[in-house]
């Protein structure tokens, strides 16, 4: 049995090696590193893929992010909603804009923002909601958008975990995942679903003056050169990571699908087990990528099973551990912890499994051996 990885990039490059290795030797010999027409190329294909007006690609999914607030003129003191049990990403691009974060509490099945504590959380100097699709699988839109629209606010999606899901909505409208708020980000990190080889990460809107915004703002605010009408960043992808992603993108359905079977094979192992809660499939809306395949462990002692794993060298990571709003540099003190009774739990009972694009039958077998062993 190959050695258990939490994510392999490894031997998935083995398989697309050829393609790779002659798309990085014409950036090479051309010495276009930076805006090559590579770059182009992939919003292009991304466009297309996601069925969206604009791509615009930039430095990273955290950049994202902040480009994406920053577009949105959201000024100082302004509140924006997001989820307390997610990456800190998105908590820390609206604090350092000097926005107000106001976090709020998670639906226990799916882990994504809970509408109901969004709902709660608005008041008049409410400006945006930050819905993360995490883990894969995406928030409830249709609510957070009614929400979004009774009260006039921007919904920026950050899909740094679930390109490539799809929704649908109750009218039959099916959209991909970050293309339904204003503004959706993401992040090609190389772990995530579509990852390239170093920082990557994305714009997508509909929009045409915010994309045409956008754009300025990811070039120091440069519409026309050395004329800077606002103030940007400098945040780019660079011709070589958009090689890998144009690359992987054509085989982003066929990576979710084998994240899909993995999930299949976990699910029936543990589906029957009085102290494993599997993931909760909100198929009548949302398609499930499985960035991550993450357990609940009740009535058991979460820790002792991730120690178990480790020691028979199977590698199992706490996504959370912490709620963002008991981080130092987020605890402002004004939150209750009874208005979080889910996140509060989620943090002791959650334990994410290996995912990733090459696992085998015997790797899955062993894995899942071992977990049921540990409760016997
Ligand atoms: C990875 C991730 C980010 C940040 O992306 P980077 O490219 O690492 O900056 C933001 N939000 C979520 C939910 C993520 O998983």
């Amino acid at each position: 049995m190959k050695k258990i990885q939490m994510v392999d990039l490894i031997s998935q490059y083995q398989h697309i090696k050829p393609t790779i290795d002659k798309g990085f030797e014409e950036v090479l010999s051309t010495a276009s590193f930076i805006n090559g027409p590579q770059v182009n190329l992939f919003a292009q294909n991304l466009e297309k893929y996601l069925d969206v007006k604009h791509v615009i690609p930039c430095g990273n999914g955290t950049e994202a992010l902040q480009i994406a607030l920053m577009a949105l003129d959201l000024q100082p003191g302004d509140e924006v909603i997001t989820s307390d049990f997610t990456f800190a990403a998105t908590v820390e691009v609206i604090s350092l804009l000097k926005l107000n974060s106001v976090l709020v509490d998670v639906d226990y099945d799916t882990f994504t923002i809970s509408p109901e504590a969004i709902r709660k959380a608005i008041t008049p100097r409410t400006k945006a909601i930050i819905p993360v699709h995490l883990f894969g699988q995406c928030a409830n839109m249709e609510e957070i958008l009614q929400i979004a629209n009774e009260h006039n606010l921007y919904v920026i999606e950050d899909n740094a975990q679930a390109i490539g899901a799809e929704y649908t909505f109750k009218n039959g409208t099916c959209k991909k995942s970050g293309t339904m708020g204003i503004i959706g980000t993401t992040s090609f990190f190389p772990s995530k679903n579509l990852g390239c080889y170093g920082d990557g990460g994305a714009l997508f809107t509909d929009d045409d003056e915010l994309a045409h915004k956008i754009r300025g703002i990811v070039n120091h605010g440069m519409y026309k050169r050395y004329y800077h009408d606002e103030i940007g960043v400098n945040s780019r992808l660079d011709s070589l990571q958009a090689v890998v992603l144009n690359t992987k993108l054509p085989l982003l359905d066929s990576y979710n699908e084998k994240r899909i079977k993995a999930a299949n094979y976990y699910d029936r192992a543990f589906s029957d087990h009085p102290n494993l809660v599997i993931p909760v499939r909100m198929e009548i809306y949302s398609t499930h990528v499985f960035h991550q395949y993450t357990l609940k462990v009740i009535n058991s002692d979460r820790n002792s099973l991730q120690q178990y794993l480790s020691k028979r060298e199977i590698p199992a990571m706490i996504y959370y551990p912490v709620p963002l709003r008991k981080q130092k540099a987020y605890d402002n003190g004004n939150y209750n912890d009874e208005d979080f009774p889910v996140t509060n739990k989620l943090i002791d009972e959650v334990i994410s499994l290996p995912m990733h694009t090459e696992l085998e039958e015997d790797q899955l077998k062993f894995i899942t051996d071992t977990v049921l062993n540990f409760f016997k």
